[in-house]
């Protein structure tokens, strides 16, 4: 439970039609999970999602892929937080604190956010590590999955997709073939939607993120060794910019690039920068500029300070446009 054919009411292998539903069965922790935050306004529309689609752009290639994933198996909540929203990002790593107090009462297997992850499996010992394989800053992924609880046939290596226009599209699956049947761990077979203390945490906590009480951290400190993407992801972009009177602008690239000009339309002046788990640190290249930018991580969006070595040469504040 559930079967591939279950949820796509095919056989595996078999012919899927354009718009077809997909049976999104969810598991009784997933369902709890999802009562007991669909209580609040804010995650009302859009912001609890995690079913699996019919077929997808595969993340790298982009080719038209077909699965039958966790997510299809009703194991996964994926909770959508703003990433350019820092009261929305200090809820998603509260939210990943709750979960890892709370991990014996809700038994979840896999949590994901940001740089971090943590995988306890069916123990309750919590060992975070650092997430590099992207794409969890706009979501908490959390599932009771087991890996060891999937049937695969490797035979099938294409789904053929019916139009509505009488064409047809091959998807492809990947190389471990089609998931047949994805069994529920004992763990998600968990109810803990009416935990007493789980609710007033989380109605806690609530309250916080509503006062504009809670404040963002850097989730992956402790565990990453640089904290590269969260570096990348506050800093790469457009910056205004105050450096001792001077107002103007710094823009910088995912990829250790930096520039500063007077305005976006005015000539510009490149750079690079770098970080550390703490700060980063940004210098131009312009004939003579002796001075180096250093700001605290993590940096604030609205108004982020910082001083400009060697000493002497005072400091300067940035907003990010
Ligand atoms: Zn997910």
């Amino acid at each position: 439970m559930p079967s591939y054919k279950q949820v796509f009411g095919v056989d595996p292998g078999s012919d899927l039609k354009e718009g077809q539903g997909v049976n999104f069965l969810l598991c009784p922790a997933a369902t709890a999970l999802r009562s007991i935050l669909g209580c609040y306004r804010f995650f009302g529309v859009g912001k609890l999602q995690g079913q699996g689609p019919l077929w997808r752009p595969d993340n790298k290639t982009r080719l038209p892929s077909h699965a039958y994933t966790r997510h299809h198996a009703g194991t996964a909540v994926d909770i959508m937080l703003n990433e350019k929203s820092d009261p929305e990002v200090a809820l998603g790593q509260h939210l990943v604190s709750l979960f890892e107090k709370f991990q014996s009462v809700m038994r979840w297997r896999s949590l994901i956010y940001q740089d971090y992850t943590n995988n306890p499996g069916d123990s309750t010992h919590l060992t975070p590590t650092c997430w590099s394989n992207g794409a969890h800053y706009d979501h908490i992924h959390i599932d009771w999955f087991d890996s060891k609880l999937v049937n695969w046939d490797k035979t099938i290596t294409t789904v053929t997709l019916q139009n509505k226009n009488g064409s047809t599209l091959d998807l492809l699956v990947n190389t471990d073939g089609l998931a047949t049947n994805i069994d529920w761990p004992s763990a998600a077979n968990t109810d803990f939607r009416d935990n007493v203390e789980l609710l007033k945490a989380v109605s806690e906590l609530m309250a916080k993120f509503h006062a504009g009480e809670l404040k963002k951290a850097v989730l992956g400190d402790q565990v990453c060794t640089v904290p590269v993407g969260v570096t990348k992801l506050e800093l790469a972009g457009t910056w205004e910019a105050n450096v001792n009177g001077w107002k103007g602008i710094f823009v910088f690239d995912a990829g250790g690039g930096v520039s500063w000009a007077d305005s976006a339309k005015s000539t510009k002046h490149s750079g690079s920068w770098t970080a550390t788990n703490s700060e980063v640190t940004w210098k131009f290249k312009d004939a003579g500029d002796i001075r180096t930018f250093k700001a605290t991580l993590p940096l604030n969006r609205t108004k982020t300070s910082g001083i400009i070595l060697p000493d002497g040469q005072g400091s300067f504040e940035m907003r990010k446009l």
